[in-house]
């Protein structure tokens, strides 16, 4: 049974794992125990992937400030006795987090100054952002909200506040839910809050911001699509994926699921040092995406984000990259190079951030 919207917001994100535990859909529960089964304990992870014990103490130093969590099936695409994997450097706490730098902060893109309600953001015009979880299936070391306050700001506890904002402000014509990941939330919350956004009618379209499909394909489950498949409004998932290897056949079968619901399909990279910094990995990424119907939308500049400064890659190389990757691949598949900034209503090409 759909619990009442009343029930469902009084739920913090600390109980989902429990409550959905109780009630349910069948094929909730095999995502569920995946979730509630990623590895967390640094040492379990360098055991598993044969890697050496000197990197433990940092492993668990950098693990106190932002805690290691990895599901299975991310960790079966890493290569064991690699400590460069790609696929490993996105998710192991590493020594270099510890350091500090006055250009690196706790909030870098201004989401505290954005928040207009509780658990939501309005940055930029005609669409604002839900926060519908802190909770994720993967925790990236570069995450740019690593340092967000989601215990201040449960959007399943404050959605009516959320809710009435869009609804005063007939501007709005796209909600975002985003968190955390929101395919975190279980599909009966998932579609309560759906239905609650559908209600407005100047809203025309939802965009589902996630890295679960890539992180934890068990996720799209039956129940999720039927969720999806169900959606009025113009719906757009935009999946976050880094690097091909990420890309393995449980994922494609997942984004296949997912289109066939009629979601428009995007993703957004990060550019990450060490991990897709080089032409051909970005150019081999973008039509293994186009392949699984999944358009290359954004190429990220790092968030400097405090704790990340290892993974940045210096704007003049980003954009030399850039033009490189214009060269190998027709213009559908470029992603754009962004930067967002602070403030500004609109994320913005990196080579006009540099232009002198
Ligand atoms: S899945 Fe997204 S929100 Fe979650 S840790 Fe990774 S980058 Fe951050």
């Amino acid at each position: 049974m759909i619990p009442k919207t009343a029930e469902l917001l009084q739920i913090l994100p600390s109980q989902i794992s429990e409550t959905t535990a109780n009630s349910p859909p069948k094929d909730d529960k095999s995502w569920q125990q995946q979730q509630a089964d990623a590895l967390r304990e640094p040492a379990r992870l360098l055991q598993q992937l044969a890697l050496p014990d000197s990197l433990l103490a940092a492993a668990e130093a950098a693990g106190a400030r932002f805690s290691l969590r990895v599901p299975a099936a991310w960790l079966a695409r890493i290569e064991k006795g690699n400590p460069t994997d790609p696929l490993l450097r996105q998710i192991l706490p590493a020594a270099e987090e510890l350091r500090s730098s006055t250009a690196f902060s706790t909030d870098p893109v201004g989401d505290r100054a954005a928040r207009a309600a509780p658990g939501l953001l309005h940055k930029y015009q005609g669409r604002v952002l839900l926060m519908t979880t802190g909770a994720c299936a993967i925790h990236c070391r570069y995450c740019f909200r690593r340092h967000y306050p989601y215990s201040d700001d449960s959007l399943l506890t404050q959605l009516p506040a959320a809710l009435d904002y869009i609804r005063t402000d007939n501007s709005i014509h796209e909600v975002i839910l985003s968190g955390g990941d929101p395919l975190s939330l279980s599909n009966s919350r998932l579609a309560q809050l759906i239905q609650q956004i559908q209600t407005i009618a100047h809203v025309k379209r939802l965009r589902i911001h996630t890295r679960t499909p890539v992180a934890l394909p068990e996720r799209i489950d039956a129940g999720l699509l039927e969720v999806l498949n169900t959606v009025k409004l113009q719906s757009v998932m935009v999946i976050h994926c880094n690097h091909p290897e990420e890309l393995d056949e449980q994922v494609l079968e997942a984004l296949s699921a997912l289109r066939q619901c009629g979601l428009t399909l995007l993703n957004q990279s990060v550019l990450l040092k060490g991990v897709n910094d080089n032409v051909d990995i970005l150019s081999h990424l973008s039509q293994r995406l186009f392949s699984a119907g999944v358009l290359a939308y954004y190429l990220h500049q790092l968030d400097r984000v405090e704790g990340a400064q290892h993974f940045e890659v210096p704007d003049t190389e980003a954009i030399a990259l850039h033009d490189a990757l214009r060269q190998q691949l027709p213009g559908y598949l470029l992603p754009e190079l962004v930067r967002e900034q602070r403030g500004v209503g609109a994320k913005t090409p990196l080579q006009e951030v540099c232009r002198p």
